[in-house]
C-alpha cells in the first residue's frame, strides 16, 4: 500500500479538501496511473452530496471522479496492454465479476457484481469504498483501462470517458445515422458530446436549451436548429417530429413536453439522472407508440471504439482547465450551468497541498 494526494469530501456539506488516501501496490494484473487530467462529471456533485441516497447511499469520505487520463508509472507482472510511459485512462468503472452474460457481451455497466470507480466496495479492502479520480494516481486492473489516440489533446480527452462514451453508445444503440432526426436536450457536460456525437454521425441535430446565449455555441458545436425550451411556440413546431431525443437534463423536468415531440416509434432515452422522479403521462407514450429508455455509460469494449472514434474524427470535449484548488467553485458553477462545456482538474495543481 502507499499514500496518494486526492481531493475528499467528509460528508454531504462538507466542501471538498485536500486529502491523503491508501492505494494498493499494482498486483499481477494492476497498472498503475499517475492522473494529469480529470474531469468534473455532475455526478460527482449528485454523489458527494449524497443526492442519490434512495439508489445509492454515499460512503463517506468520497474522493469523486471517473473521467481520468494520464501515464501509466508501474505494471504488474501479468499486464500485457501497457507499460510505463503510455497515456491511458479510466471511467466510470474498475472492476466486474466477467462471467455473467453481461460481461460476456461486453456490457459491463450492467453486471451486478460491478466495482465503480468510486463510492463502491473495494474488493482489495485498501479501503472501505473506492476511490476515484480527484487524485494524483490511480491502480486498476489492465481489463479497465483505455488506449488513448495520441494525436488528441490531453485535457478534451478526460470528458471522453464518462459525457463521452454515455452519450455515444444511446445514440449507437437507437441507430442514429444520417436522414434521422435527433434531439440532445440540455447542453451541458453529457449535452455538448451528444451534439458532437450526433453530428459525426449525420443526423439532422436540434438541441433544446433553458440557456438562450447558449444559441451561437449549440449552432458552432454542430447543431443544426437551436430551441430555448421555455418557449411553448417554438417546442409545438416540432411536434410529432423526432426518431429520437437524448435527455441529459440534471434536475426534475418536465418530459412530457419532448415525449410529445417524437414520431411514431420514436424514443427518448435518459441519460441525465435526477434526484427526484419524473412525471410521465400516459397519453405521451400511448400517442404514437412512443417509447422511454434509459442508458447508463457503455461496456469497456465500446468505450475503447468511442475513444478511437474520436481520433479518427479529433472529437474531444470543450473544456475549462481549473486547478483543484478551484473545485467547490467549479461545484457552484455547474450547478448554475455556467460552464463551457466541462471542468477539467489540472492535477499538477495538487503537487503544491
Ligand atoms: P451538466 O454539465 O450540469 O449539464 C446538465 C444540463 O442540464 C445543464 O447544462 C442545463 O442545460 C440542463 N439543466 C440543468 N438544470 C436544469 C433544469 N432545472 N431544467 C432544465 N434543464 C436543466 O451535467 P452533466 O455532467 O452533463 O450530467 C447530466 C446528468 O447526467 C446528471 O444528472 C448526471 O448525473 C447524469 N449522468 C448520467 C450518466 C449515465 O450513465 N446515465 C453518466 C454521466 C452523467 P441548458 O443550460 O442547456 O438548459
Ligand atoms: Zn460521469
Amino acid at each position: 500500500m502507499y499514500n496518494a494526494k486526492a481531493y475528499s469530501a467528509a460528508s454531504a456539506t462538507s466542501p471538498l479538501a485536500s486529502d491523503t488516501i491508501p492505494r494498493r501496490d499494482p498486483t499481477e494484473h494492476d497498472v498503475q496511473i499517475e492522473i494529469l487530467f480529470c474531469g468534473i462529471c455532475h455526478s460527482d456533485l449528485h454523489s458527494v452530496r449524497n443526492e442519490w441516497s434512495d439508489f445509492m447511499s454515499t460512503t463517506y469520505p468520497i474522493v469523486p471522479g471517473h473521467e481520468m487520463v494520464g501515464r501509466v508509472t508501474k505494471v504488474g507482472s501479468a499486464v500485457t496492454k501497457y507499460k510505463p510511459g503510455d497515456l491511458a485512462a479510466i471511467g466510470c468503472m474498475v472492476d466486474s465479476d466477467g462471467t455473467c452474460p453481461h460481461c460476456k457481451d461486453g456490457l459491463e455497466q450492467f453486471c451486478s457484481n460491478l466495482t465503480l470507480t468510486y463510492n463502491s466496495p473495494d474488493k482489495h479492502k485498501t479501503a472501505p469504498v473506492t476511490y476515484g479520480g480527484y487524485s494524483d494516481s490511480i491502480v486498476a486492473d489492465e481489463r479497465f483501462v483505455l488506449r488513448v489516440p495520441s494525436n488528441l489533446e490531453l485535457a478534451g480527452v478526460a470528458p471522453l470517458l464518462c459525457a463521452g462514451i454515455t452519450t455515444y453508445s444511446p445514440l449507437r444503440h437507437w441507430g442514429v445515422t444520417k436522414g434521422k432526426k435527433v434531439g440532445v436536450v440540455g447542453l451541458g457536460g453529457l449535452g455538448h458530446m451528444g451534439v458532437k456525437f450526433a453530428r459525426a454521425f449525420d443526423a439532422h441535430v436540434v438541441v433544446f436549451t433553458t440557456s438562450p446565449d447558449k444559441t451561437e455555441d449549440a449552432l458552432r458545436l454542430g447543431a443544426d436548429e437551436v430551441v430555448v425550451s421555455r418557449n411553448a411556440d417554438e417546442m409545438q413546431k416540432h411536434a410529432d417530429s423526432f426518431d429520437f431525443i437524448l435527455d441529459t437534463v440534471s434536475a426534475k423536468h418536465d418530459i412530457n413536453a419532448y415525449l410529445n415531440l417524437l414520431g411514431r416509434d420514436g424514443n427518448i432515452t435518459l441519460v441525465g439522472a435526477p434526484e427526484k422522479p419524473l412525471d410521465i403521462a400516459a397519453f405521451s407514450l400511448i400517442m404514437a407508440r412512443r417509447s422511454l429508455s434509459g442508458s447508463s455509460i457503455g461496456g469497456i469494449a465500446e468505450t475503447q471504439e468511442m475513444l478511437d472514434f474520436c481520433g479518427e474524427h479529433n472529437i474531444t470535449a470543450d473544456v475549462e482547465v481549473i486547478p483543484i484548488q478551484k473545485v467547490n467553485e467549479a461545484y457552484d458553477r455547474l450547478l448554475k450551468s455556467d460552464v463551457k462545456y466541462r471542468f477539467v482538474i489540472d492535477m499538477a495543481s495538487l503537487k503544491s497541498e
